[in-house]
């Protein structure tokens, strides 16, 4: 019991003191250190970003014409994966737009189509051809290849896109990555250490220096916990440890460029907030 009554008290402390530090910082790319919450925090938002933070995909292809090599599943399939911005202020989910049609309407639906023929050469049709009705959803390169069309073949279609969640396709991840690493611990023993040096030649980040008879630990934020150090160091046990910090993280998100990193974490934390207050309505409903 005592156990479980001081981890309690050690976790809300934690909450507590939460600091966030942004090492990197751009739409489409964000690093950032966060201090003061546990493993289950972390990995909730995490999972939240991956699979349940709304993004734009085309989700249905109305094909007119494709004499391409491609079959029209493949083409629609493609289409799919394009990353497209999106609009989370204007569009509705399409369980959740007031229209309830399973058609859609122009708060859950956006209409781009293909025109395209090969007229003199072999041509590559790329996701610039994507014609969009609303010119704030389009896609995020206009450099994506799409088709290869020969002399006289054609590509005619509509397309529509929608807001969905991971969790149903990847297409609609936000993110291509999210990952994180627990923040390293490093100890040296300045007495047992005699600065042989054989851990600064190991370590594949480069983050171990001698300096002047000692050996120091430099850039602590590369360290990927890997224990080539610990395993080189001649002294037994090792005058170097290395562990995981438990309550601080790095976290790195990558956007796919439909949703600036930033509003995806901010989606995020919300979408935990909502989850948190349907909890506690339940839970006192429940009584
Ligand atoms: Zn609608």
């Amino acid at each position: 019991m005592g156990s479980t009554h001081n981890s309690y008290h050690n976790h809300i402390r934690a909450i507590g003191n939460m600091d966030v530090r942004i090492l990197r910082k751009t739409d489409l790319d964000t690093r950032l250190i966060i201090e003061g919450v546990d493993t289950p925090y972390i990995n909730a938002l995490r999972r939240i970003i991956l699979s349940e933070v709304p993004s734009m995909a085309i989700d249905e292809v109305i094909i007119i014409e494709n004499s391409s090599v491609l079959h029209d599943e493949i083409l629609a399939h493609r289409l799919g994966l394009i990353p497209l911005k999106t609009d989370l202020d204007t569009y509705n989910l399409p369980e959740e737009c007031p229209c309830g049609s399973e058609f859609g309407c122009n708060l859950c639906q956006v209409s781009l189509t293909i025109e395209a023929e090969a007229k003199e050469n072999t041509t590559t049709v790329h996701s610039r051809t994507l014609n969009s009705e609303n010119p704030d959803i389009v896609p995020v390169s206009d450099k994506i290849p799409i088709a290869k069309l020969a002399l006289g073949q054609r590509i005619k279609l509509e397309a529509y896109a929608r807001l969905g969640k991971g969790e149903e396709h990847a297409k609609w991840q936000p993110v291509s990555a999210c990952t994180y690493r627990y923040m390293a611990k490093i100890e040296m023993d300045k007495k047992k250490c005699d600065a042989c040096g054989d851990c600064v030649d190991v370590c594949p980040k480069g983050i171990l220096v001698k300096d002047r008879e000692e050996v120091e630990a430099k850039n602590i934020i590369e360290c990927t916990l890997c224990q080539d150090c610990v395993d080189t160091c001649p002294i037994d046990p090792a005058a170097i440890k290395i562990e995981g910090d438990e309550n601080t993280f790095i976290i790195e998100i990558e956007s796919t460029g439909a949703l600036p990193v930033e509003r995806t974490i901010l989606e995020a934390t919300s979408i935990i907030d909502r989850k948190s207050q349907e909890f506690i309505k339940q839970l006192k409903a429940a009584k």
